[in-house]
């Protein structure tokens, strides 16, 4: 059993990477910086939202390589150049090609990947 609960975090200002005029938020030193606030909440495990770009070592084998700007606009790894909210909010599934590739290269990430865009049904 599952239980979610809001809270509002503050991001560490040295959690902010930029490249060029983009910011990115580091995912992964993001998430170590939290770390600490984890049994502070009382809870298991923490998941983070955010409407910011994100630069991680797992995003990037994971998605970034294959990202594509074409429909199907549902995909996680659908590009979303203009940051379209209804996008970044919307029910979200793997396209065929995109399942294709991550089932064959990654099987046990893809499940979980899987696992993780359920939680939003
Ligand atoms: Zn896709």
């Amino acid at each position: 059993m599952f239980g979610f609960e809001i809270v509002d975090l503050s991001v560490p200002v040295d959690t902010w990477h930029m490249e060029g005029n983009k910011r990115y938020l580091d995912a992964d030193w993001f998430a170590e910086r939290l770390a600490p606030q984890i049994s502070q909440l009382g809870v298991h495990y923490m998941s983070a939202i955010v409407d910011e770009w994100m630069a991680c070592d797992i995003a990037d084998y994971l998605m970034d390589e294959d990202s594509h700007e074409k429909p199907p606009r549902d995909c996680p790894n659908y590009y979303n150049p203009q940051r379209k909210l209804e996008v970044l909010t919307g029910r979200q599934k793997f396209c065929k090609l995109c399942t294709d590739k991550l089932r064959a290269a990654h099987p046990e990430e893809f499940k979980a990947l899987n696992m993780i865009l359920a939680a939003f049904d």
